[in-house]
């Protein structure tokens, strides 16, 4: 056993915990959690804990069922909101086969690939995500419109408001758990709020982009109201965005920094842009995965619709955000098309083999588009070569169905169930006759 398997098993004798929650997430990016006595550990970090993987979304076709889940250590946490005593604590697992290979649908091992493919070339990822939510009303039905809880608007300052309550509450229990928040506001929508997260390794924040969900979710549910991720729930409201902001090092050294180049943004990072914006189409049904998401992308409201890239525009796909004098390290770029709804692991994966790719292959980095793409014509947009993202999951699966880059990160068995569940989300939603078709055609046709 080593130091760290070893503190947490003092821990949880110290702390008195009784159920260890052991964590990992499906292709979907829906968190799983099997529940084991502390007398399990020791066997569980040397071995694993078995489970039945095929009844998990994407994880196994039924004759490779079995498979362990075996805790990391570096991930334990007490959890805050099961009360104190008895405790409950959680790590995040990484899943193998009987073998004790890496089983190839989970998700966080994609990342690890992807990272690992990037520390080849000298590389660690940093990521930092502003997670925008909305908190309702409980005791909608499925089908129904949700009553956000306020009425408030971009950074308002609501007296006595739920949302105040609600951050502070969730912030506590977030930086309880040692996830540092940077910033929190009111967003755009009424109900909408925002939380971004200081930043750290990708794996590190993909981590804390799970457990934010659950803590939020918590919460929202100890206060009497209901949070959601939805990339977008009401049509004339902005929907939810994840936007990313992203940075690599070299050693102790920020990749995309050079003192005196434009925006202070040295070649390696015009590189990454490059990248994101080749293959950005590609990557899109991982950033953004539901039928849901493109009523977000293609409804205005601060998300991107085009391959664009800019420094101060909020219409861009990536953002440069203003470079602080005083922070040489903080150079960064901001990825706007991700919502609050992906899988962070298989997102930020697919995003960081792009900016690789962009590295890799020395692409040109095209011209930043100043202009709000909104406001120009469909050919002033030919013209300056402007290409507008996947405007449906339907043309988001066809393009990434063709991307070697995706198919490489993912591998293939996660590529080909996403493919194949997303094919069958789509036919769904297509066979669906919606309240739109029936108030306007029922009438007059
Ligand atoms: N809600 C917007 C989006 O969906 C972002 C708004 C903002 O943070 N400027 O991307
Ligand atoms: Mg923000
Ligand atoms: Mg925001
Ligand atoms: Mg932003």
């Amino acid at each position: 056993m080593d130091r760290q398997q070893e503190f947490v098993l003092r821990t949880i004798e110290e702390r008195d915990i009784r159920f260890v929650r052991l964590w990992f997430t499906d292709v979907l990016g829906t968190l799983k959690s099997v529940a084991v006595a502390p007398a399990e550990l020791e066997g569980a970090f040397a071995e694993g804990i078995g489970f039945d993987g095929s009844a998990i979304e994407g994880f196994a076709r039924v004759y490779e069922a079995d498979m362990l889940a075996k805790p990391d250590p570096a991930t334990f946490q007490v959890l805050p909101w099961r009360g104190e005593s008895p405790g409950t604590a959680r790590m995040f697992c990484d899943i193998a086969l009987p073998d004790g290979t890496p089983a190839k649908a989970d998700p966080r091992h994609v990342l690890q690939r992807a990272l690992g493919k990037a520390a080849d070339l000298g590389f660690t990822f940093y990521t930092h995500p502003e997670i925008e939510f909305f908190l309702l009303e409980q005791g909608f039905r499925p089908g129904e419109r949700p009553e956000p809880v306020d009425n408030a608007g971009y950074f308002d300052h609501v007296p006595h408001g739920t949302g105040h309550d609600f951050r502070r509450a969730a912030i506590t229990m977030l930086e309880s758990m040692g996830i540092s928040v940077e910033f929190s506001h009111h967003e755009g929508a009424p109900g909408q709020n925002e939380i971004d997260l200081r930043y750290a390794d990708a794996l590190s924040t993909a981590d804390n982009i799970m457990t934010f969900r659950t803590v939020i979710k918590e919460v929202a549910l100890e206060q009497g109201i209901f949070a959601s991720f939805m990339p977008k729930p009401f049509a004339e409201f902005p929907g939810s965005g994840m936007h990313t902001h992203m940075s690599l090092f070299d050693g102790e050294s920020n990749a995309f920094y050079e003192a005196g180049a434009p925006y202070q943004l040295s070649k390696v990072g015009r590189q990454f842009i490059a990248g994101l914006l080749r293959h950005g189409a590609e990557i899109t049904a991982v950033t953004n995965q539901w039928v849901n998401s493109y009523k977000r992308l293609w409804g205005g409201g601060e998300a991107p619709a085009h391959l664009t890239w800019g420094h101060n525009n909020r219409s861009a796909m990536v953002r440069v955000p203003m470079y602080k004098p005083a922070k040489g390290q903080s150079s960064r770029v901001e990825l706007r098309t991700l919502d609050s709804a992906c899988n962070p692991y298989l997102a930020f994966a697919v995003i960081l083999a792009a900016g690789l790719k962009g590295i890799e292959e020395d692409y040109e980095l095209p011209a930043e588009t100043e202009d709000d793409v909104w406001g120009l014509t469909g050919s002033e947009r030919r013209a300056m070569g402007i290409e507008p993202l996947p405007a449906t999951l339907h043309e988001a699966i066809a393009v990434m169905e063709r991307s070697e880059l995706v198919a490489d990160t993912l591998g293939e068995h996660v590529f080909d169930f996403f493919l194949r569940n997303k094919r069958a989300e789509w036919d769904d939603y297509r066979g669906e006759i919606t309240p739109f078709e029936l108030k306007r055609y029922l009438p007059g046709l």
